[in-house]
């Protein structure tokens, strides 16, 4: 018996629990440390189980498929629960007086949902086919592309806090905006900045909003409120909307999306193309050559080489714009 199991077993619980993770296999950037412990849990009463387990004040990080995520290369403390594995029912939901609707637990991967909603002759939720995570990073994000996003199409949501206790919340709790979600009331803790060589790099103005993996409420789920119509011009906006992506993003290297949110009225990646940087190397890292928003790793990049070209995208675009460009992506762990 190993001991993740002899730790599952004193704890009576059901998930998978792994000591010192390499979160490279679970991110999309394919880069960065480890995670000191990892659960996969067996299922929303197993995660639940699992929070009421932890000692008070263990750091809590609820990740889905890591796709706008880097862990610095010296790890996370604390304890990353992955929801993709055991979250995943997805059904048709009546809504109500509000009409009809899709369910999907946290971990579902958002394609799935707007698959399954074309499948069910409703429509509203093809833009989540271009958005490569699951269900509660899409909601921790505000994901979306081509003029959809996330909260645009949720009814109302399923919440659980470290206590164990759920709640249905719906959009008037939350303050949304691009790429923003905050529950109201909440604080939302800065990035740590990155330590190197005892320097303090330059702390980018992080964060605008998002509902971070350390507050202490997650989502389990979520309703989405679809219209009814036609599943196959439902299914035709999918594959154009997956053409323009293959058409202008690289998506055979390793990356994570956009980097930057957009500032307003303009375009992140306009601005680190007219710095120069498209193509620009550290390391294995490399902002990306087909779309200058793009960092990829070209096979063995660190973390810190992404992030090393975030901070080089960063100043240039203060030098020559002084625009301050605000990050997508999430950096969390020790450098
Ligand atoms: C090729 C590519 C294209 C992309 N295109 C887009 C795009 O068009 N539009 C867009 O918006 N994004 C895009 N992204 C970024 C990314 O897919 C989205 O941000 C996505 O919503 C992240 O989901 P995830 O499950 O991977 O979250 P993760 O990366 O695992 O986590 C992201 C954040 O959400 C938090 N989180 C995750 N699950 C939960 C939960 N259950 N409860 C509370 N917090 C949670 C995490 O703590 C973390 O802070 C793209 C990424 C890639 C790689």
């Amino acid at each position: 018996m190993n001991m993740a199991e002899t730790d599952n077993l004193a704890a009576g619980l059901r998930g998978e629990l792994k000591r010192s993770e390499p979160m490279a296999r679970h991110v999309s950037w394919r880069a960065g440390g480890a995670a000191r412990t990892a659960y996969f849990p067996a299922d929303l009463d197993d995660l639940i189980a699992f929070l009421r387990s932890l000692p008070a004040g263990e750091p809590v990080h609820m990740t889905g498929l890591g796709s706008n995520l880097l862990v610095r290369d010296g790890g996370l403390r604390g304890t990353v629960i992955f929801t993709h594995r055991a979250l995943r029912e997805i059904r048709l939901d009546h809504l109500g007086a509000l009409g009809g609707g899709v369910y999907a637990e946290a971990g579902v991967a958002c394609p799935k949902v707007a698959r399954y909603a074309a499948l069910n002759e409703l429509v509203g939720a093809e833009f989540l086919a271009g958005i490569p995570g699951t269900v509660g990073g899409a909601l921790a994000m505000n994901a979306g592309c081509y003029g959809g996003e996330t909260w645009d199409i949720v009814a109302h949501v399923l919440t659980v806090d470290r206590t164990g206790k759920k709640r249905a919340r719906t959009r008037e709790d939350y303050e949304i905006d691009y790429r923003s979600v905050v529950l109201r009331g909440h604080e939302i803790p800065p990035s740590p900045p990155l330590l190197k060589g005892g320097e303090v790099s330059p702390s980018p103005p992080l964060l605008k909003g998002g509902v971070r993996g350390d507050l202490e409420e997650w989502f389990v789920a979520a309703s989405f409120r679809l219209k009814r119509g036609s599943g196959a011009a439902s299914r035709g906006k999918i594959t154009e909307l997956l053409k323009r992506r293959i058409a202008t993003q690289p998506l055979g290297e390793p990356n994570a999306g956009s980097v930057f949110r957009n500032p307003q009225g303009d375009y992140a990646a306009r601005l680190i193309e007219a710095c120069g940087l498209k193509g620009r190397v550290m390391g294995d890292a490399m902002i990306s050559d087909k779309h200058a928003n793009f960092i990829v790793n070209r096979g063995g990049a660190s973390a810190a080489d992404i992030e090393a070209l975030i901070l080089l995208a960063e100043q240039s675009v203060k030098e020559k714009f002084g625009i301050t460009l605000e990050r997508e992506v999430r950096i969390v762990g020790e450098a």
